[in-house]
This record gives structure tokens, sequence and C-alpha cells, in this order.
């Protein structure tokens, strides 16, 4: 049975079940990580969010801080923007 990865070539990737492993050293997903979920940092987009909106910084294995620091400050322009 061929899937449509293999008769394009491509593999996509699904972003909703992403997380960081400590063994790979990256974000990853099941599909593409052999290891246990004891291994896995797994921050979802809505704790990253929070952590923004509170202007704290995701923890580095996640995000890298000179990435997050252009994220805060995005969140603060958006935030006083639509005064949420
Ligand atoms: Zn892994």
């Amino acid at each position: 049975m061929n899937s449509l990865p293999d008769e394009i070539g491509i593999v996509p990737l699904c972003f909703s079940y992403t997380f960081y492993c400590r063994k790979c050293q990256g974000i990853v997903s099941h599909k593409t990580c052999p290891h246990t979920e004891q291994d896995h940092f797994s921050l979802s987009g809505t704790k990253v969010r929070e952590l923004l909106r509170a202007g704290e910084i995701p923890p580095v294995e996640f995000t890298r801080p000179e990435v997050s620091n252009i994220l805060i400050e995005w969140w603060r322009q958006k935030g006083s923007s639509n005064g949420n």
C-alpha cells in the first residue's frame, strides 16, 4: 500500500503533536522520534502563549532566547492593540 508521502517524496509534518526530545535534541513528532515520553519535553502552544503574554521566556529547550524575545515583543504590541 502506497501512502501519499511515499509517492510525492515529501512527509507532511503535523505541528499539533510536536515536542522537544532530549535524545534527538530537537523538535520532533511521534513519526520522527523513536524515543519514549520520558525523553520528551512537551509544551503546548497554549502554554507558550501564556508564557509570552506574561512576558516570560519559554524554556530554552523549546525556543531559543533570541526567538523568545522577538515573540514577547510581538505579543506586547499585539496585546496593546486589541486591549486584551
Ligand atoms: Zn527522540
